[in-house]
């Protein structure tokens, strides 16, 4: 993923402390955000500074800080993120395919420290996006 300048001083900026990030308060739903998909275990919704046409992300309501945190017990919801990004990709038609990104830490320009998977789609000729 090309990140712009900004992106990058917010993620040096960011650290790994704290209880609760951004993503905490969608998932409480204590602020907006346009939902694609939610169960129990993860949450979809649309980036709100996409960096294509379609940018989704892909949550674990658990908090996991970021992937060099995931221990083994983790594997199942790490498997059922990835399941999710493929579903959602399908349900928004992208039959010609996208990129899945994880960004991790300082150097990986990880800026929301809450475990989340982007998923990007370069080129749509529709616009799902509501
Ligand atoms: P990171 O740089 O991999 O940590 O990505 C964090 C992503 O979260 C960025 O692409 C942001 O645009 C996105 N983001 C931050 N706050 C919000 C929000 O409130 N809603 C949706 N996306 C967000």
């Amino acid at each position: 993923v090309r990140r712009m300048a900004s992106e990058v001083d917010a993620a040096q900026k960011a650290t790994r402390g704290g209880d609760d990030t951004i993503f905490d308060k969608i998932i409480r739903k204590e602020i907006p955000a346009k939902i694609i998909y939610e169960d129990e275990e993860v949450l979809a919704f649309h980036d709100v500074a996409p960096q294509a046409p379609i940018h989704f992300l892909v949550i674990p309501k658990r908090r996991i800080v970021a992937l060099d945190e995931t221990k083994p017990e983790d594997s199942a919801l790490l498997g059922k993120l990835m399941y999710t990004a493929s579903k959602v990709a399908k349900d928004l038609d992208a039959k010609e395919g996208y990129r899945v990104v994880i960004n991790n830490g300082k150097h990986g320009c990880q800026s929301v420290y809450h475990l989340h998977l982007h998923v990007i789609i370069s080129f749509h000729d529709i616009n799902p996006q509501t």
